[in-house]
């Protein structure tokens, strides 16, 4: 985005010419349109949570309720105030984005392991979906990595995977080994990605424009948390989808190089 205007070039209060500045505003126009994006995203989506926090409180507070129903409000009060953690988080990992300030600790990690027990959590917490997973390969090397970011990477494609599948289906994890990567896939049979929104799923705050998306909450940060802990390890994420019948997420990561000290 350019922006243009003219000045007149006084001196002494005497006027000496016109001159014609051009200014590349780019980066100022992307800045507030992320501004504007994070004021709308988060208005509509701190208010769900927080009003069903308030909501079931206030009924805690002033009736007289029967244990039973109590344990139900706290769990709801829980995952909800669970629910406005993440979200907080997002901000604060897109934030670090912006401004580079992320980092990795990065560590040899069992990436099968790691793969396992998230694909055997979400299984257990839904009735609707039957989620597997399969190594590809007998033997996986180990990759170097951030614990705490594969998990976060691993949770928001599961995640996903769950929430855009509403009528349920299978969920397919897989793992192998291609050259120097390894390669991790998660299937879905959910309601799919239109061809034209496959370039910008992984841009901050994009979220497909359809009913069938609108219906499902959400921020349009995590997929761009995603690429950016991909290519924060030296991988890729691609994407594979067809609208109506399911979406592939694909992610590429390198093995780890094992170091070979001559003494
Ligand atoms: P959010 O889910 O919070 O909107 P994401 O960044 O995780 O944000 O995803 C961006 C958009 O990509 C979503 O709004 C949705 O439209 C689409 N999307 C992501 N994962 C899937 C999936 N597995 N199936 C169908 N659509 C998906």
């Amino acid at each position: 985005f350019i922006q243009f205007y003219v000045e007149s070039i006084e001196i002494l209060g005497v006027h000496k010419g016109t001159m014609l500045v051009l200014r590349d505003v780019t980066k100022e126009t992307e800045m507030d349109r992320l501004k504007s994006e994070l004021v709308s995203t988060v208005s509509h989506e701190l208010r769900t949570p927080l009003s069903s926090i308030y909501g079931f409180t206030e009924l805690m507070l002033n009736r007289d309720i029967d244990t039973p129903r109590q344990d139900k409000y706290l769990q709801t009060i829980h995952s909800e105030t669970e629910r406005l953690a993440n979200l907080v988080n997002d901000f604060l990992d897109v934030q670090r984005m912006e401004s580079g300030t992320q980092s990795y600790k990065k560590e040899p990690l069992d990436l099968r392991l790691l793969l396992e027990e998230t694909t055997q959590f979400y299984a257990a917490s839904t009735k609707k979906h039957t989620i597997s997973f399969r190594a590809m390969s007998e033997a996986l090397p180990l990759i170097e990595a951030d614990e705490e970011k594969m998990k976060q990477l691993m949770n928001n494609l599961l995640n996903n995977a769950v929430k855009y599948s509403p009528f349920g289906g299978n969920i397919d994890v897989t793992l192998s080994i291609e050259e120097q990567h390894v390669l991790f896939e998660v299937r879905d049979q959910g309601i799919g990605i239109p061809a034209a929104a496959l370039n910008h799923l992984f841009e901050k705050f994009y979220r497909v424009d359809n009913s069938d998306s609108r219906k499902i909450g959400g921020t349009g940060l995590g997929l761009a948390i995603c690429k950016e802990i991909v290519t924060g390890h030296g991988g890729e994420i691609q994407v594979e989808s067809i609208e109506k019948h399911g979406s592939t997420f694909i992610v590429k990561l390198p093995l780890l190089v094992e170091r070979v000290t001559i003494s």
